[in-house]
């Protein structure tokens, strides 16, 4: 009775870029949250879930400390954090780089042109890292926020920010020199969780994958004329392998397949010089193989 009343603690983000899809996400994986504004915290109706809107910042921080077992966070702030937190699945959204920096007029051919420089950044400890690696010494200016505009107000050299188109950085006449992390959300986890805890992530880890799974995948379905069945049977993966039904029309089959988002263009303009007609692309819900 004790564990069936047992629940999974989630923290997201409050507001800001990754909170909009965590809560997609958890809709997809079948959990229902009613996300009202301004709450701290609130339960799924469907599944053993609270979650607690938070300061992406602080949820390493907060998973560590117990008051949460997992997060969706960026793996920026979990590599930046360094806390008792494992990352567990990659999730597919949120994705940026942290990348080196610097005004647009200096000259930049190498990571040697960044020894004895002054880096302002966020994320000390994997700048730091990446200047250690690299046998640069640099001094790091950490500042929390509006990082793009030290350089012009001769706080630092270069700067070490978060980028995904890097329009604020052309707008700050800065240009991208080095790309330090590649990053996007991920499912974090406290290293020592629980066995209760760990069996409902589980069953969660089980809906995420099967919600990723479907999105970089497409149902497709095609006639083929019955002489051509071998060569497009031939061209198709298939969960197993494609399901071929016969159409009404003497000497015409329906193949239904499974295809991996990547490999689509290709495979359907091969298809097509194989003979196939009526060919239709559907998007998969929810795929576990
Ligand atoms: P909070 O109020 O929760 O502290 P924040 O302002 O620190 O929010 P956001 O700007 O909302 O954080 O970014 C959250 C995460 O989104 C980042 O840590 C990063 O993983 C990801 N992200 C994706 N693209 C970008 C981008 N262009 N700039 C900054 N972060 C990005
Ligand atoms: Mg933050």
């Amino acid at each position: 009775l004790f564990v069936s009343k047992m629940k999974l603690k989630l923290a997201i983000q409050k507001s800001g870029r990754l909170h909009d899809d965590s809560i997609k996400l958890l809709k997809e994986c079948g959990i229902d949250i009613n996300n009202g504004v301004n709450k701290l915290k609130t339960e799924a109706s469907n599944f053993p879930l609270e979650v607690f809107f938070l300061r992406d910042d602080d949820i390493p921080q907060y998973i560590e400390d117990g008051v949460a077992d997992i997060g969706i966070v960026g793996e920026n702030v979990v590599l930046e954090k360094k806390k008792q937190v494992d990352i567990v699945e990659k999730l597919g959204f949120g994705k940026c780089r942290l990348s080196m920096a610097v005004p647009k007029s200096m000259e930049y051919n190498s990571v040697e042109d960044l020894q004895n420089t002054r880096i302002a950044t966020s994320y000390p400890i994997i700048v730091n890292e990446f200047l250690r690696k690299n046998n640069i010494k640099a001094e790091i200016h950490e500042i929390s926020g509006s990082v793009e505009i030290a350089p012009g107000i001769g706080l630092a050299d270069g700067i070490c920010d978060l980028v995904s188109s890097g329009s604020t950085l052309f707008m700050n006449g800065l240009k991208e020199v080095e790309t330090v992390l590649k990053s996007e959300a991920v499912l974090a986890a406290f290293k020592s969780i629980q066995p209760a805890q760990s069996k409902l992530l589980d069953k969660l880890l089980f809906r995420i994958q099967a919600v990723k799974k479907a999105k970089n995948n497409k149902y497709i379905l095609l006639n083929a004329p019955n002489e051509k069945l071998q060569e497009i049977i031939a061209l198709l993966p298939g969960m197993k392998s494609p399901t071929v039904l016969p159409l009404a029309e003497a000497g015409w089959s329906s193949v239904h397949s499974v295809l991996n988002e990547n490999d689509f263009w290709d495979i359907i303009e091969s298809l097509k010089a194989a003979g196939a007609q009526g060919i239709l692309v559907v998007p998969i819900e929810k795929m576990v193989i």
